[in-house]
């Protein structure tokens, strides 16, 4: 196992493999895959991570039908949209990118996405599915873990895994699909006691708490793996240790120059975590429009 898991090589692998299902299935499904991603408002971070994902979409041949929309929408106009949406024959996958402006009820627009196009994973429906072991789509982001620690041989089956976060879009779908992958699973929060000596009994530690630099030295064992959602751009001014190549001063959850050379592997930031949920994203729209077009689902094994 190489001690840097590279998503962004791993993302660059199972995009080509995409790429040419696409390629080998468009004669039978006479359109190509479709996805929708939804943007509300001007959060600059959203922007960004839209704009990532309709790069993706072109460099594999999914159609994109991101739709930027004013701040100050209805919530009965943004379900109108998504209705639509849900009704076009061309559009495979729905994604809603969070977070939303504060008078837009999340949970009411999420579940108004046709679960059989929820390319996030987040209607009700498929968040109850990851909780049965029933097979839908998944959360792209735990989604993308699973398949960089399948991708390094990590073994999870009888682990002490700790994820640290409980939210719907990250830390929740993650205990449970490793939980799934038989591996002991702790839940930490921000109301978890004495967070260092907890991390420390973990063989696979998930950080995915969105604060900057939360895990240290101190709270990872000797030999364990680490695994570091989180992600954040920091002042320009920042004086803090970051590698030279990294110039966009991004960092994670995780001190990684404290930590690289205690533990067995990492995932850094960027190049980690980051690529691998665009690309799972991509993985269920192509996954959805195998199933919608009839052709046999050949990619499900890259999804947990
Ligand atoms: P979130 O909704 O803010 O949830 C953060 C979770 O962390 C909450 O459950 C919170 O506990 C917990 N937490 C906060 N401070 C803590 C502390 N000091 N100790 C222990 N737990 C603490 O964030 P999210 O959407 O899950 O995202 C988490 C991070 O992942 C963010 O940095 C986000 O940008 C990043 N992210 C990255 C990707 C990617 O593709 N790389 C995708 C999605 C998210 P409570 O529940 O008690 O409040």
């Amino acid at each position: 196992m190489p001690n840097i898991l590279d998503g962004k090589k791993l993302a660059q692998e199972i995009e080509l493999i995409l790429h040419q299902t696409i390629e080998s299935g468009l004669k039978v499904a006479k359109r190509p895959p479709g996805l929708a991603v939804l943007r509300v408002g001007n959060d600059p971070a959203s922007g960004v991570y839209v704009n990532y994902k309709e790069k993706a979409c072109d460099r594999i041949g999914v159609r994109s039908f991101a739709k930027h929309l004013k701040e100050e929408i209805l919530l009965e106009e943004l379900i109108e949209i998504i209705k639509n949406l849900n009704q076009d024959k061309n559009v495979d996958g729905i994604l809603l990118q969070l977070p939303l402006p504060s008078h837009l009820n999340e949970a009411s627009l999420l579940r108004n996405i046709d679960p059989d196009k929820d390319a996030d994973g987040l209607h009700p429906l498929n968040l109850g599915r990851l909780v049965k072991g029933e097979k839908g789509p998944r959360s792209c982001t735990p989604a993308g873990v699973m398949a960089l620690l399948k991708r390094n041989q990590i073994d999870i089956e009888g682990k002490r895994a700790v994820v640290v976060g409980r939210s719907i879009l990250v830390g929740k779908p993650m205990a449970l699909m490793l939980e799934a992958a038989n591996a002991t699973v702790t839940v930490a929060h921000s109301r978890t006691k004495d967070l260092p000596s907890l991390t420390r009994e973990a063989d696979l530690l998930v950080v995915a708490a969105g604060k900057p630099h939360l895990i240290g030295k101190n709270h990872v064992s000797e030999n364990s793996i680490v695994i570091d959602v989180g992600i954040h751009r920091l002042p320009p001014d920042t004086k803090i240790n970051l590698q030279e190549s990294n110039k966009n001063k991004l960092c994670g959850d995780v001190k990684i120059f404290e930590i690289e050379d205690k533990v067995a592997a990492y995932s850094p930031v960027p190049g980690g975590v980051g690529p691998m949920t665009v690309t799972m994203l991509l993985a269920n729209t192509v996954d959805r429009w195998q199933k919608h077009c009839g052709l046999p689902l050949t990619i499900s094994h890259l999804l947990p």
